[in-house]
Protein backbone atom coordinates (compact mmCIF):
# COMPACT_ATOMS: atom_id res chain seq x y z
CA UNK A 1 0.00 0.00 0.00
CA UNK A 2 2.01 2.90 -1.20
CA UNK A 3 -0.63 5.56 -1.20
CA UNK A 4 -0.43 8.01 1.24
CA UNK A 5 -3.69 8.95 2.04
CA UNK A 6 -4.26 4.72 3.17
CA UNK A 7 -0.51 4.72 4.80
CA UNK A 8 -1.99 7.44 7.09
CA UNK A 9 -5.02 5.69 8.36
CA UNK A 10 -3.23 2.38 8.68
CA UNK A 11 -0.76 4.05 11.05
CA UNK A 12 -2.85 5.55 13.05
CA UNK A 13 -3.94 2.89 15.90
CA UNK A 14 -7.28 3.14 17.18
CA UNK A 15 -9.47 1.00 19.39
CA UNK A 16 -12.41 1.84 17.08
CA UNK A 17 -10.07 1.09 14.32
CA UNK A 18 -12.52 -1.81 12.67
CA UNK A 19 -15.31 0.59 13.27
CA UNK A 20 -14.66 3.69 12.25
CA UNK A 21 -10.95 3.58 10.22
CA UNK A 22 -11.78 0.62 8.47
CA UNK A 23 -14.90 1.35 6.53
CA UNK A 24 -12.91 4.38 5.09
CA UNK A 25 -10.31 2.58 4.04
CA UNK A 26 -12.50 0.36 2.55
CA UNK A 27 -14.47 3.14 0.52
CA UNK A 28 -11.29 4.62 -0.85
CA UNK A 29 -9.54 1.09 -1.76
CA UNK A 30 -13.07 0.60 -3.71
CA UNK A 31 -12.97 3.93 -5.31
CA UNK A 32 -9.44 3.63 -6.35
CA UNK A 33 -10.47 -0.04 -7.57
CA UNK A 34 -13.30 1.08 -10.14
CA UNK A 35 -11.23 4.43 -11.02
CA UNK A 36 -8.34 2.12 -12.14
CA UNK A 37 -11.23 -0.30 -14.16
CA UNK A 38 -12.59 2.80 -15.12
CA UNK A 39 -8.82 3.36 -17.04
CA UNK A 40 -8.44 -0.23 -17.77
CA UNK A 41 -11.81 -0.25 -19.77
CA UNK A 42 -11.01 2.79 -21.37
CA UNK A 43 -8.00 1.48 -22.57
CA UNK A 44 -9.09 -2.00 -24.01
CA UNK A 45 -11.72 0.33 -26.19
CA UNK A 46 -9.18 2.73 -27.50
CA UNK A 47 -6.90 -0.34 -27.92
CA UNK A 48 -10.22 -2.67 -30.05
CA UNK A 49 -10.75 0.76 -32.47
CA UNK A 50 -7.43 0.58 -33.34
CA UNK A 51 -7.01 -3.12 -34.13
CA UNK A 52 -10.26 -2.79 -36.00
CA UNK A 53 -8.98 0.25 -38.09
CA UNK A 54 -5.78 -1.17 -38.69
CA UNK A 55 -7.63 -4.96 -39.88
CA UNK A 56 -9.80 -2.56 -42.27
CA UNK A 57 -6.38 -1.13 -43.64
CA UNK A 58 -5.20 -4.27 -44.68
CA UNK A 59 -8.51 -5.79 -45.80
CA UNK A 60 -9.59 -2.75 -48.20
CA UNK A 61 -5.72 -2.67 -49.08
CA UNK A 62 -5.79 -6.34 -50.44
CA UNK A 63 -9.06 -6.35 -51.82
CA UNK A 64 -8.03 -3.49 -54.44
CA UNK A 65 -6.12 -4.06 -57.28
CA UNK A 66 -2.97 -2.89 -57.89
CA UNK A 67 -4.52 -0.79 -60.57
CA UNK A 68 -7.99 -0.45 -62.50
CA UNK A 69 -8.36 -3.21 -65.22
CA UNK A 70 -7.89 -2.83 -68.27
CA UNK A 71 -11.53 -3.34 -70.45
CA UNK A 72 -11.27 -5.69 -73.02
CA UNK A 73 -13.44 -5.51 -75.81
CA UNK A 74 -12.19 -8.80 -77.54
CA UNK A 75 -9.58 -11.41 -77.06
CA UNK A 76 -7.18 -8.92 -78.80
CA UNK A 77 -8.45 -5.46 -78.68
CA UNK A 78 -8.50 -3.10 -75.16
CA UNK A 79 -11.44 -0.14 -74.59
CA UNK A 80 -7.79 1.57 -74.48
CA UNK A 81 -6.21 1.18 -77.92
CA UNK A 82 -9.88 2.79 -79.49
CA UNK A 83 -9.86 6.08 -77.10
CA UNK A 84 -9.54 9.86 -78.58
CA UNK A 85 -6.01 10.38 -78.26
CA UNK A 86 -6.91 14.29 -76.80
CA UNK A 87 -9.04 13.04 -74.31
CA UNK A 88 -9.35 9.53 -73.79
CA UNK A 89 -12.94 9.52 -74.53
CA UNK A 90 -14.35 6.17 -76.13
CA UNK A 91 -16.66 5.13 -78.41
CA UNK A 92 -16.71 1.57 -80.30
CA UNK A 93 -19.26 0.35 -82.87
CA UNK A 94 -19.33 -3.50 -81.73
CA UNK A 95 -20.05 -4.20 -85.41
CA UNK A 96 -16.04 -2.27 -86.06
CA UNK A 97 -14.92 -4.97 -83.19
CA UNK A 98 -16.54 -8.24 -85.07
CA UNK A 99 -14.85 -7.09 -88.10
CA UNK A 100 -11.82 -6.69 -86.58
CA UNK A 101 -11.41 -9.45 -84.50
CA UNK A 102 -11.99 -11.21 -88.13
CA UNK A 103 -9.33 -9.64 -89.29
CA UNK A 104 -6.83 -10.40 -86.85
CA UNK A 105 -7.57 -14.29 -87.01
CA UNK A 106 -6.43 -14.02 -90.53
CA UNK A 107 -3.52 -12.44 -90.14
CA UNK A 108 -2.84 -13.43 -86.97
CA UNK A 109 -0.08 -11.28 -86.02
CA UNK A 110 -1.19 -7.84 -83.46
CA UNK A 111 -3.15 -5.21 -85.25
CA UNK A 112 -1.66 -2.08 -84.13
CA UNK A 113 -4.22 0.43 -83.78
CA UNK A 114 -2.71 4.50 -84.62
CA UNK A 115 -6.10 5.90 -84.36
CA UNK A 116 -9.75 4.85 -83.10
CA UNK A 117 -12.25 6.98 -81.76
CA UNK A 118 -11.50 11.13 -82.20
CA UNK A 119 -13.98 13.81 -80.36
CA UNK A 120 -14.79 16.32 -82.61
CA UNK A 121 -12.56 18.65 -81.56
CA UNK A 122 -9.19 16.20 -81.83
CA UNK A 123 -11.37 15.40 -85.12
CA UNK A 124 -10.47 18.85 -86.15
CA UNK A 125 -6.92 18.90 -84.75
CA UNK A 126 -6.11 16.71 -86.98
CA UNK A 127 -7.57 17.59 -90.35
CA UNK A 128 -10.24 14.91 -90.15
CA UNK A 129 -13.56 14.74 -92.35
CA UNK A 130 -16.29 17.35 -91.12
CA UNK A 131 -18.82 13.86 -91.01
CA UNK A 132 -15.42 11.53 -90.12
CA UNK A 133 -16.23 7.79 -88.73
CA UNK A 134 -13.61 8.49 -86.33
CA UNK A 135 -16.43 10.29 -84.61
CA UNK A 136 -18.63 8.02 -84.85
CA UNK A 137 -16.82 5.08 -83.48
CA UNK A 138 -17.29 3.64 -86.40
CA UNK A 139 -13.29 3.38 -87.94
CA UNK A 140 -9.86 3.10 -87.29
CA UNK A 141 -6.43 3.65 -88.49
CA UNK A 142 -4.27 0.92 -88.25
CA UNK A 143 -1.13 -0.87 -89.40
CA UNK A 144 -0.27 -4.81 -89.63
CA UNK A 145 3.68 -5.86 -89.61
CA UNK A 146 4.18 -8.15 -93.25
CA UNK A 147 1.11 -6.59 -94.97
CA UNK A 148 1.52 -3.30 -96.97
CA UNK A 149 -1.60 -0.72 -96.46
CA UNK A 150 -2.92 -1.88 -99.64
CA UNK A 151 -3.03 -5.21 -98.63
CA UNK A 152 -4.33 -4.65 -95.20
CA UNK A 153 -7.01 -2.88 -97.06
CA UNK A 154 -8.03 -5.85 -99.22
CA UNK A 155 -8.12 -8.10 -96.43
CA UNK A 156 -9.97 -5.59 -93.99
CA UNK A 157 -12.77 -5.93 -97.27
CA UNK A 158 -12.86 -9.38 -96.86
CA UNK A 159 -13.64 -9.40 -93.16
CA UNK A 160 -16.64 -7.34 -93.17
CA UNK A 161 -15.25 -3.49 -93.79
CA UNK A 162 -17.09 -1.80 -95.96
CA UNK A 163 -14.65 1.14 -96.46
CA UNK A 164 -11.00 1.47 -96.83
CA UNK A 165 -8.30 3.95 -97.35
CA UNK A 166 -5.30 3.52 -98.26
CA UNK A 167 -2.46 5.40 -96.96
CA UNK A 168 1.87 5.99 -97.22
CA UNK A 169 2.03 3.93 -93.85
CA UNK A 170 -1.83 3.24 -92.53
CA UNK A 171 -4.62 2.21 -93.67
CA UNK A 172 -8.34 3.40 -92.92
CA UNK A 173 -11.05 1.18 -92.76
CA UNK A 174 -14.69 1.59 -91.47
CA UNK A 175 -17.91 -0.34 -91.32
CA UNK A 176 -20.06 2.94 -92.74
CA UNK A 177 -23.55 2.11 -94.05
ZN1 LIG B 1 -10.66 13.95 -77.68
ZN1 LIG C 1 -9.07 7.10 -90.46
Amino acid sequence: MSDPFIKAYLNISQPDWSKKIAPKVLAYMEKEEKRKQKIRSAFILIGSILLCGVILLFSSCAMTPARAEEIRLSKHFKQSEFACQCCGKTKVNIQLIIALKKLREKVKVPIIITSGYRCPLHNKEVGGAKYSQHCLGNAVDIKIKGYTPAQVARLAKECGFTWTKVYSSWTHIDIRI
